[in-house]
């Protein structure tokens, strides 16, 4: 699987602990003979920490277009290419995505190679029951747009996971306070895998103060999760009593459905809320 010569590897890389890292990443980026780095001098200090001293080309939100047309004609030349972003995941909130869909258009095999993403990581440790995630990237840095933003998201029954960079954090989580609701959970996740990591889990409506009490808690990378909408949002005595009526007697969906038909409730919030009915 890592020696298919006209492949596209999409290999994730370190977030922030060069130790993580895939013994197949490193085999893969050890054979490659072209890879594709958003940031090239950003990329060989991984490169060189490991002695891997392949040729490199720039990839990155500028270029995407010009460098994707660069790795298909390696491909075409049957050279073994790579492609890394400057941490985590290639194409999560960086890029990639029109790499890999040029090359898969050119006619040639995209092989992922699974290992860190900032979310995923903070999603492991972040303790929260929901199932779901949805995971929304990049808030709008404009404070109109971003409000909008997160209302869009607000009746989504999933968990919502953020980037955020430090500068805009405390914003982004005022404004999460002002729009969703006070009983939802904030995971603040920094620094995931380096010296100063930081998980802290509280209220949603305590993220200000908590920001606000320690200059350091605003430094460094991070990753925002809040747990999903309280499932009974929205929903009225008569919203549940007629729920409950139809679940006694049909399968969760059709109920969810039939219930947010003759009461005009969310259907989404009438589906979670059956979740949990059923679940005891
Ligand atoms: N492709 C990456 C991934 O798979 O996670 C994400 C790249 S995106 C440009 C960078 C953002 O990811 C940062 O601004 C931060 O929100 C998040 N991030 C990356 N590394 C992180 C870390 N070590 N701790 C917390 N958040 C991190």
């Amino acid at each position: 699987m890592n020696d298919i010569p006209n492949a596209l590897y999409v290999v994730a890389t370190p977030i922030g602990n060069l130790g993580d890292i895939t013994q197949r990443a490193l085999e893969t980026l050890r054979g490659a003979d072209l890879i594709a780095c958003e940031d090239t001098r950003h990329a060989h200090t991984l490169l060189d920490h490991h002695g891997i001293r392949a040729q490199t080309v720039p990839l990155h939100e500028h270029n995407e277009a010009a460098a994707s047309v660069r790795v298909v004609e390696a491909l075409r030349a049957g050279r073994k290419v790579a492609l890394i972003s400057d941490a985590g995941t290639p194409g999560i909130s960086d890029p990639g995505a029109r790499a890999c869909a040029a090359v898969r258009a050119a006619g040639f095999r995209v092989v992922p190679l699974p290992g860190p993403s900032a979310a995923i990581t903070a999603l492991s440790a972040a303790g929260l029951p929901d199932a779901r995630f949805l995971f929304a990237g990049f808030l709008p840095p404009k404070p109109t747009a971003r409000r909008h933003e997160i209302e869009a998201l607000k009746g989504i029954p999933a968990a919502l996971v953020f980037y955020e960079a430090p500068h805009r954090v405390e914003e982004a989580v005022a404004d999460l306070v002002a729009v969703l609701e006070p009983e939802r959970t904030l995971v603040v996740a920094r620094e995931l895998t380096k010296l100063f990591e930081q998980i802290a889990v509280m209220p949603l409506a305590e993220g200000p103060a908590w920001l606000a009490a320690d200059e350091n808690r605003k430094r460094g990378e991070f990753v925002l999760v809040v747990s999903a909408p309280p499932p009974s949002v929205g929903l009225s005595a008569e919203s549940e009593r007629v729920l409950k009526a139809l679940l006694a007697e049909l399968p969760l969906k059709q109920a969810a459905k039939l219930a947010a038909e003759i009461t005009g409730s969310a259907k989404n919030a009438l589906y979670e809320r059956a979740l949990q009915l059923k679940d005891g």
